[in-house]
């Protein structure tokens, strides 16, 4: 089997011992003679999976009791819409614009209320998070708007705004599970799977239950959080495999030790990559370093040929998926939870050998 390092910024890499285990279950999932793919979403034996995966996400982020945790449909995309159809009761919110991501749930936003945009990076095509002054902040504001990592942009808060009464909304996507967050700090933190939990189809919603308890009933059905949280997530027929897999990705992060533990080695494949580039007389960082992505490394040789002839030669020797957006050019490394730290190395050493061979 030639596995190749995976560098995607998603859907992307997952556990190897996932995907084996994934394969075991596949036919005939703990004796119940089918694969989960076709088992009804009423059966018991997908309750036991759901309320397990629930369950583990619950313990792995400490997740308290007065939050919902939901897994929806629609990627992170519908949660742009999702997001101010539930919670815009005064028909106003903050925003910081600190990427596309930000952008596209700004322009969503704004279909159903007035956005303030409280600081943006555009300047400098988001190579850095805004400072963020309080004294801007809407105090009327049904909520304050992030987007904790910036996957194309390879940049992420090092730390969150003090937004008092104003419920916190995350967009997590491509940092949930990747480090350790405080989750009472939000109202709402949402996140896609294709990057840190499990393949695409499935997004993660974990909300505080007193902002869904009213929604406008002309909000549609399967976009009122209210419903979704009433029929724990079975409402419609949820993307069962994707929840089951998200669930055996959350089973490997406990055997790893948690958040805490991928914490660490997040941090150290990270440093590993970073202290290369920062050492390069070839490769450049295109994030500012104190708001650098423990999860998207973006870097580039200053020359297109280059950079490109790079992606190329890189994948010839396994090292995939390095093509960095097009918004930013050059490189990016995504190196998510289930990058193990030899990917990194890998990709190091290849860098390394592709400077002297290219001076
Ligand atoms: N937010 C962030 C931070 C993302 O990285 C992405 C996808 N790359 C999205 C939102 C959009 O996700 P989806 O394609 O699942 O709608």
């Amino acid at each position: 089997m030639d596995r190749v390092y995976n560098f995607s910024a998603g859907p992307a890499t997952l556990p190897e011992e996932v995907l084996q285990r994934a394969r075991e279950e596949m036919l005939d999932w703990h004796g119940s003679g089918m694969s989960v793919m076709e088992m009804s979403h009423r059966s018991k034996w997908f309750e036991e999976i759901i309320k397990q995966a629930e369950a583990d996400l619950r313990e792995l982020m400490n997740i308290p009791s007065n939050y919902k945790v939901l897994f929806l449909q629609g990627g992170a995309w519908t949660q742009f819409a999702m997001v101010p159809l539930n919670l815009m009761k005064k028909g106003k919110a903050d925003y910081v614009n600190s990427g596309y991501w930000s952008k596209k749930a700004i322009g969503e936003a704004r279909k159903f209320g007035k956005v303030n945009v409280v600081a943006s990076s555009e300047d400098a095509n988001f190579s850095y998070i805004p400072e963020l002054y309080p004294e801007t902040f809407s105090k009327d504001a049904d909520y304050f708007y992030i987007t904790t990592n910036n996957t194309i942009y390879g940049t992420r808060y090092t730390k969150l705004p003090d937004t008092g009464n104003v419920p916190l909304v995350a967009d997590m996507s491509s940092n949930i599970l990747s480090e350790v967050y405080d989750v009472t700090k939000f109202g709402l933190i949402f996140a896609g799977a294709q990057k840190n939990m499990g393949p695409a189809g499935v997004v993660v919603v974990i909300v505080r239950e007193d902002l869904i308890a009213e929604v406008n009933p002309e909000v549609p059905t399967m976009l009122q959080y209210k419903v979704h949280a009433e029929n724990n997530s079975l409402f419609n027929t949820p993307p069962c495999y994707s929840i089951y897999v998200c669930g055996l990705v959350f089973q490997w992060l406990k055997k790893l030790g948690g958040v805490p533990e991928m914490q660490k080695i997040n941090e150290e494949k990270a440093k590993i990559l970073y202290d290369f580039i920062d050492n390069s007389n070839m490769f450049k960082g295109t994030a500012k370093k104190e708001d650098r992505s423990l999860m998207n490394v973006t870097f580039i040789t200053g020359n297109k040929d280059l950079d490109a002839k790079f992606v190329k030669e890189a994948e010839e020797h396994g090292l995939v998926n390095l093509k960095g957006h097009r918004s930013v050019g050059g490189m990016r490394a995504s190196i998510y939870n289930a990058m193990p730290v030899e990917g990194v190395k890998k990709l190091v050493e290849f860098m390394k050998e592709f400077e002297a061979r290219n001076k």
